[in-house]
């Protein structure tokens, strides 16, 4: 701060006030991007978060390490951080996953076990397969019931092809795109409608395999990309339940369905833990002014565990990680106090942030502004004023001071609509916090890393999420020094275009405290 004054003083003989305040913002930009572009450290903390720790789904240790490992490294930068817990979820800790196909000729096939589901039991189990087959009624699927007894159920539909549509519309004849595309349509709906003639939600039909005698049941959730698949969780109990990639569904499948009588070894060794206490990682660095005021920088921290969640939301937490870093650094000093929220359990319904919301209620009016990122790797391109009034005027300013190379192609879009779900920022709209999403260019992230068992290191755009770490930087520093408190002052929604209805501020609600359990 000393040199900067020093400069100044040269620089700025009249007007005083308006050059010294636009001359330090221009200063301090300056810094936060040489700082960014020049001592980068998210290369280093993703190696250390994906690679060296991995994937953070609630109740496992592995989220526990990567909470423990976020305080050190606060603490290593100079910021005070801490765990603050909200809850308890059922722990569970994912172990080898070893799946072969043994007959009619031998594969080690492609796939995983999903979260929560139990173990074999310390045991390979090998056992042939049967697939869910298309029956008129219930009472025809209960008749048929104990055919699974010691079998391996399928229980997704066969694939027409593995080739994402992208693909068919560049190699692909249009008649021959179409006919797969109908083959496509219809495959599904039958399959729809052979679940649905079970009467039963796809966690009873899990249950009633159980019950039956299945050894295990076998998936495949496509998630119409190369390579990729869903990995979510199970809903069996006491047999593991696992996806298997499409190439090798469609093999097993097909050769069930050609009378050749495949046969597949399964051997998972996940591990119960009983109920594992949950967190939030809170860091912080104080105000001087005004340090009971907050800028809050926002992103989950817990994932899926069919990777290593590199894009959900480890690309969103390393944003915030560097540009608390670089605050830290730059702006030591803030007017405002600067708090990040790494929460816990955003994938099983925001449960961290609502937990914050609710533990923190008194914090709730004095919050400036919170910024949250939540959709992949790429450049932010879109801000929204999320149904605040005066949303255009602060962010406007704001977002003047970011040089025009940190926001090519950001649209913004005020006053905007106040976010119901999908991520953290909703938990605090609710609790009319000015709450804002920074949103990215997708990268294909909804089919190729949200979820599944590709989002990896190698799919972070790093020139991307710099651009993000500085743009969030600016954005918290101009939030901090704005002389005005931002008012909330919430929009008239529109009414319910189908009924008519005056359009409803969502509601908070609170966070499963106790989760995973029956
Ligand atoms: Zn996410």
């Amino acid at each position: 701060m000393k040199n900067i004054k020093a400069i100044l003083f040269i620089i700025c003989l009249v007007p005083a006030g308006l050059c010294f305040s636009q001359t330090k913002d221009s200063l301090t930009v300056a810094a936060i991007i040489k700082e960014a572009t020049e001592n980068s450290q998210l290369e280093n903390i993703a190696n250390e978060l994906f690679n060296g720790i991995g994937p953070r789904l609630v109740g496992t240790p592995k989220m526990q390490q990567a909470h423990d490992w976020a305080v050190a490294k606060y603490d290593s930068w100079g910021i005070a951080a801490h765990n603050e817990k909200w809850g308890e979820w059922r722990g569970w800790e994912r172990g080898i996953t070893h799946i072969d196909m043994v007959a009619p000729w031998v594969k080690t096939l492609e796939g995983t076990q999903l979260a929560w589901s139990p173990s074999t039991g310390g045991k390979t189990i090998t056992a042939e397969l049967i697939i869910i087959p298309d029956l008129p009624d219930s009472m025809a699927f209960q008749k048929w019931l104990p055919n699974v007894k010691g079998k391996f159920v399928m229980r997704s539909m066969l694939q027409p092809t593995g080739r994402p549509d992208y693909n068919w519309t560049e190699f692909a004849t249009k008649e021959s795109f179409d006919k797969m595309k109908k083959d496509r349509d219809e495959k599904t709906e039958a399959w729809r409608k052979r679940l649905a003639n079970t009467k039963l939600t796809a966690k009873q039909l899990a249950q009633a395999l159980e019950n039956a005698g299945a050894v295990g049941i076998v998936g495949s959730n496509w998630s119409a990309g190369f390579g990729v698949d869903k990995i979510f969780d199970a809903s069996t109990t006491r047999i593991p339940t696992v996806d298997i990639a499409l190439e090798d569904y469609g093999l097993l499948y097909r050769l069930l369905e050609s009378g050749k009588n495949p046969k597949i070894s399964v051997r998972a060794d996940s591990k119960e833990l009983g109920m594992m206490p949950t967190f939030n990682t809170i860091a912080e660095i104080k105000g001087t002014e005004k340090p009971d005021e907050y800028v809050m920088l926002s992103a989950h921290f817990d994932s899926w565990d069919g990777a290593t969640g590199a894009t959900d939301n480890g690309t969103g937490t390393i944003t915030m990680m560097e540009a608390m870093r670089i605050l830290k650094k730059i702006y030591p000093n803030p007017k405002r106090t600067i708090l990040v929220g790494h929460w816990g359990s955003e994938e099983e319904g925001l449960n961290g942030s609502r937990a914050f919301v609710e533990d923190h209620a008194d914090m709730m009016p004095k919050i400036q502004a919170l910024f949250n990122q939540d959709n992949g790797t790429g450049r932010v391109v879109t801000i929204g004023g999320a149904g605040y009034l005066h949303s255009y005027d602060y962010i406007g300013r704001w977002l003047a001071r970011v040089p025009a190379n940190y926001k090519q192609a950001l649209e913004t879009k005020f006053p905007g609509s106040p976010s119901g779900g999908g991520s953290d920022n909703a938990s605090f709209n609710a609790a009319g916090v000015p709450a804002f999403s920074l949103s990215s260019n997708s990268w294909l992230y909804g089919s190729y890393t949200w979820h599944t068992n590709r989002d990896t290191y190698d799919k972070i755009v790093f020139d991307d999420v710099r651009n993000n770490a500085i743009l969030t930087a600016i954005l918290v520093y101009m939030a901090c020094e704005d002389p005005a408190k931002a008012p909330n002052d919430k929009i008239v929604l529109p009414a319910n275009p189908r009924t008519g209805e005056p359009g409803k501020w969502p509601e908070q609600r609170s966070p499963t405290r106790k989760g995973g359990v029956n």
